[in-house]
């Protein structure tokens, strides 16, 4: 079993020791990838940290919160695998079926190449979707790291979102991520053109190292209707800098399920950030050597957002806020009225 969680023997131990005490009663993980059966081609799979899956339902998601959280309330933002060769309509349609808007709240995978601005709005609405995913790859450009914010959000699809209220998980594109000019001349643009629409930027904007972020984070702290997630973010000096510059109400936890579930973490080296995993993954390091025992993405994070918090000596309120109410509120903003 490759998903890290208590129910392995060490893990529990690790969660005893140096989690359960920091952790809150209530948890919303305000992102989370869902995969029912069917969306990916026959006979192929998606790479989970190295670990091919071929589904990740909703009740995979509910047994693997109980392992992870033993005794907690949780509850969770649900998208699907932005994947240009997947079923985007089988995944939407899922998660508009199976979310419960009380504990499972869904967003739509957003294709600008696909998608009308019809067919956008009427499944917004009849999906009861709270947001939508866009994704670089949706864009269908040969060299990815050429794609720009607008071509993920054109302006007809933003005008909807911007009507209805909702929200956007936004990761942004190219290869300086946070600290690329363009996309902060970008990302102000989008946030001050649609007021009423909420953009997060997923994974604190890429920064998985601290000089994407330091002296870039700063400048977007005045846009209100701009939020960040902490997903895959396993890096306690970003996140004490975050903490530091980033107004708190706008910080919301989450954790990329199920790639963070997968033993591995995302380490700086030189001013740069990879992944370490004990398996060959694409986008990883592997210990080839097997000299290492790992823990979850998952666990990492918490252990960092923890020493983040520690080290500032931030309330018991900051806490519960990034891990439940944050999240909420900007869900409740979000809802029809
Ligand atoms: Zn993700």
């Amino acid at each position: 079993m490759w998903r890290e969680t208590t129910k392995h023997e060490r893990n529990k131990k690790l969660f005893e020791e140096e989690i359960a005490e920091f952790l809150p009663a209530r948890i919303l993980d305000f992102h989370v990838h869902i995969l029912n059966a069917g969306v990916i081609p026959g006979g192929s799979t998606f790479s989970c940290a190295g670990h091919p899956i071929d589904q990740y339902e909703l009740k995979d998601l509910e047994q693997d919160l109980a392992e992870l959280y033993p005794g907690r309330e949780t509850a969770a933002v649900c998208f699907g695998f932005p994947e240009v060769a997947y079923d985007r309509d089988s995944n939407n349609a899922y998660l508009a079926g199976a979310c419960d808007h009380w504990r499972f709240f869904p967003f739509r995978l957003f294709d600008p190449m696909e998608d009308t601005t019809e067919r956008l709005r009427k499944e917004l609405m009849e999906g009861r979707f709270l947001g939508i995913k866009p994704y670089p790859d949706y864009v269908r450009k040969a060299d990815i790291n050429a794609v720009e914010i607008p071509e993920m959000l054109p302006e007809r699809a933003m005008e909807v979102v911007n009507e209805l209220g909702l929200i956007v998980m936004l990761h942004i594109p190219r290869k300086g991520r946070l600290a690329d000019e363009l996309n902060q001349r970008q990302l102000v643009e989008l946030c001050t053109k649609y007021p009423n629409a909420k953009i997060v930027m997923a994974h604190v904007g890429r920064a998985y190292f601290l000089k994407n972020a330091v002296g870039h984070l700063d400048k977007l702290r005045e846009l209100t209707n701009l939020y960040v997630d902490l997903a895959m973010l396993n890096h306690w000096e970003v996140l004490e800098y975050l903490f530091l510059h980033f107004l708190h109400n706008r910080i919301v936890y989450g954790t990329d399920i199920p790639i963070g579930l997968a033993p591995g973490k995302s380490v700086e080296i030189n001013d740069q950030y990879t992944y370490v995993t004990p398996v060959p993954w694409a986008l990883s390091i592997s210990d080839d050597h097997r000299k290492l025992v790992f823990t979850s993405f998952l666990y990492e994070e918490l252990r960092a957002i923890k020493k983040a918090v520690a080290r500032l000596g931030l309330p018991r309120s900051f806490v519960e806020d990034i891990f439940w109410n944050n999240g909420m509120a900007l869900l409740h903003k979000a809802a029809p009225k």
